[in-house]
């Protein structure tokens, strides 16, 4: 029996594989759970911080905190940590998930976008694995998984910024996994494929039988798919396990 007393962050997850991973977690490890976005629709964060509540456990056993917050500035990390602290009174495990896309064909790329992304997608890696290891490092206890992507692997055209940000990701989880492992702290990263959520929403079904013509498993995943392995990451079974990628994309980079 694995006992449910971690305190989890997940950036960017408002919807989509961010949710799908919270949900995970709060069923196996958690007591507390705190979910960050960038904005949370007409809703406030409190009001979608309990409908989730009351949706996990109609008992308010797992307590869920939802904090309004743009991963790409420092400042809001910090402030999401501080609150964690305040509300969880710690944080176990973090999931640095929040990310957007921008794509276009290099030529057109406008300067703004592949800023945008990079700091969306990287620098949010950044500004939350530093403001959280530090708590991590006292307790000697962390666990961060880092979400990337098969194009960071692979390469994918039009998607040149999202690609080198993704790509910046794997560079950024083996640093840190060397750098941290003597405070217990496993960092890895998981590399999804093509995922059914919002963000490939916009694929007309040309573009989708063309992308699932690469994909061995002949199916796009779901974010369920991917909250799994996240949460197989976070939990003992995973304790010599840092420094990895996992891709979970079907077969496709295989
Ligand atoms: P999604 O449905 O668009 O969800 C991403 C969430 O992150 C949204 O709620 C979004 O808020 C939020 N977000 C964006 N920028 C943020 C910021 N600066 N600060 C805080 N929150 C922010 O996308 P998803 O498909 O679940 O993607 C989740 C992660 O998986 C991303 O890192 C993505 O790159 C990665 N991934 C996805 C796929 C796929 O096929 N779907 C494949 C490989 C990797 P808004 O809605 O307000 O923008």
């Amino acid at each position: 029996m694995i006992a449910k007393n971690k305190r989890v962050i997940v950036t960017g997850g408002y919807r989509g594989i961010g949710r799908a991973i919270l949900k995970e977690l709060a069923v196996r490890y958690c007591s507390s759970v705190l979910f960050t976005d960038i904005s949370f629709g007409d809703s406030t964060p409190e009001q979608v911080a309990l409908e989730l509540e009351k949706e996990l456990t109609p008992d308010g056993s797992i307590k869920v905190y939802a904090f309004k917050a743009d991963a790409s500035q420092l400042k809001d990390a910090q402030a999401t940590i501080d609150y964690a602290i305040e509300k969880m009174g710690g944080v176990d495990i973090l999931i640095n998930n929040a990310g957007i896309t921008r794509d276009n064909l290099l030529l057109r790329m406008p300067e703004e976008d592949f800023d945008k992304v990079i700091n969306a997608n990287l620098k949010s890696v950044f500004n939350y694995t530093k403001v959280a290891i530090k708590p991590m490092m006292s307790q000697r206890y962390g666990r961060i998984v880092n979400i990337s992507s098969v194009v960071g692997v692979m390469g994918n055209a039009g998607q040149a910024n999202y690609s080198a940000s993704k790509a910046g990701i794997l560079g950024f989880t083996k640093s840190t996994a060397k750098e941290l492992a003597s405070r217990n702290i496993n960092v890895n990263a998981v590399a999804p494929g093509f995922i059914e959520t919002a963000m490939t929403q916009q694929l007309n079904e040309k573009q989708r039988e063309a992308l699932l013509s690469n994909v061995p498993l002949k199916r796009m995943g779901t974010p369920e798919d991917i909250a799994r392995v996240v949460s197989f990451l976070c939990g003992p079974d995973a304790d010599y396990l840092t420094g990895q990628v996992i891709a979970v994309d079907g077969g496709m980079t295989m």
